[in-house]
């Protein structure tokens, strides 16, 4: 089932439950009544949802052995030139074997984006043979082998499907993108990625974010939540050493989570008097940087010490409606923002999520994004949405300013 496709073949000998699944919490569930949080009537949810996806432990880890990820947090040139990751045969377009003689590929891929031009169909069904990605290339964007949710699927196994599992069961539909920079950088050297490289990176997402909606509502699928992010080491889920990001588009048509949930009530309760365009951020002492196009500022309650909050100064509610200035302006400043992190010695496994308004919805949001370093969590954390920081934001902020000074010259 890699590549989200259930077909008759790979779906012989196995059950409804042996699939990408979508379970909502019943003790942490809600039907939606908000007119405005998706298109049509239909029973639709928020809460807590886990998706379980037996696809995902077929996942390859990029680093064997301690060591091997050691290696990265030394950021020099020697490592970064000589290393082969799974991505390699991708954009190398032949099967490269690591220093063991063990192929790092099987040769296939799917490819939605190639910078920003469109390439495969979201909903293709056929992974084809590698071939070789041209170095002027920035950035692709990938079909996810190993997705937690089903892209295509085969209709009469479906209908079997949805006949067998229990009602709060459900196949979770929608499809999974990663996004790799052409040339190897690792993650965890922020610095070492050029900055076009890393605009490439937000590029292709964008174009890719585009393409999968446009196909998916032809599809007739409407009311997407769509969650671009970044994991940045395997502390924080990036299994793979090369800087990638991903996309989660889900097709479910379910409903979205709580957290997403409390982001659209807040903005409607805003009206039109919308927080992140009017307010200082505290009366300026935990901003970190202002540019022509982002704020980014040290949240008053942050998720982990050191968590920053930032969102494009203008009013737009998705990632795929930012433009080409305001991408490459984020690619410099988040650059910047990582190098002053990492001479202060915050930890460098670390997330970045961008939120957005789900397609289909009529809610007003301004989207914002979270970059959230690496820190370890205790179980009053685990029994709310909450957080107890030590770092008072104020004082994490005036750190990171001063951090900063060095490169704003
Ligand atoms: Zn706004």
């Amino acid at each position: 089932m890699e590549w989200g496709i259930i077909n008759k073949e790979n779906f012989k000998g196995k059950t409804s439950y042996d699939v990408p699944i979508k379970r909502w919490d019943p003790l942490s569930t809600v039907t939606i009544h908000t007119e405005g949080f998706g298109l049509r009537k239909k029973a639709r949810y928020y809460g807590h949802y886990s998706y379980i996806s037996p696809i995902r432990s077929e996942r390859p880890k990029g680093f064997k052995t301690n060591e091997e990820e050691k290696q990265f947090r030394d950021c020099s040139k020697k490592i970064m030139r000589r290393y082969k990751d799974v991505f390699s045969s991708v954009t190398e377009g032949k099967i490269i074997h690591d220093d063991w003689g063990v192929p790092l590929s099987d040769g296939f891929t799917m490819i939605v984006t190639q910078d920003e031009i469109r390439r495969d169909n979201p909903f293709s069904a056929e992974p084809h043979q590698i071939e070789r990605i041209p170095d002027v290339c920035k950035a692709i964007t990938l079909i996810n082998r190993y997705p937690s949710m089903a892209r295509i699927i085969d209709p009469e196994i479906n209908e079997s499907i949805v006949k067998n599992l229990p009602s709060h069961l459900k196949l979770s539909r929608g499809i999974n993108l990663v996004t790799i920079s052409r040339n190897f950088y690792p993650s965890l050297c922020f610095n070492l990625i050029p900055e076009d490289v890393l605009a490439g990176i937000f590029l292709s997402m964008r174009a890719a974010i585009l393409y999968c909606i446009e196909e998916s509502i032809n599809k007739d699928y409407y009311d997407i939540p769509v969650m671009p992010f970044f994991n940045i080491g395997t502390k924080v889920g990036g299994s793979q050493p090369r800087i990638h990001s991903q996309v989660y588009i889900d097709l479910t048509m379910d409903g979205h989570g709580s957290r997403l949930e409390g982001y659209l009530e807040a903005f409607k309760e805003m009206g039109d008097k919308c927080h992140l365009c009017k307010t200082t951020h505290g009366g300026s002492d935990r901003l970190i940087l202002e540019t022509e196009f982002w704020t980014f500022y040290n949240t008053g309650s942050p998720v982990r010490n050191y968590h920053i909050r930032f969102h494009p100064n203008e009013h737009i509610r998705r990632f795929s409606q930012l433009k080409v200035n305001q991408i490459e302006d984020l690619a410099m400043s988040l650059k910047m923002i990582f190098q002053a992190l990492d001479d202060i010695e915050i930890d460098k496994n670390r997330n970045i999520l961008f939120n957005c308004c789900p397609y289909g919805y009529d809610a007003d949001f301004h989207m914002f994004a979270d970059i959230i370093p690496h820190e370890v969590i205790g179980g009053a954390e685990m029994a709310d949405d909450m957080r107890v920081a030590r770092k008072l934001p104020h004082i994490a902020a005036k750190e990171i300013r001063e951090s900063l000074k060095k490169y704003l010259q």
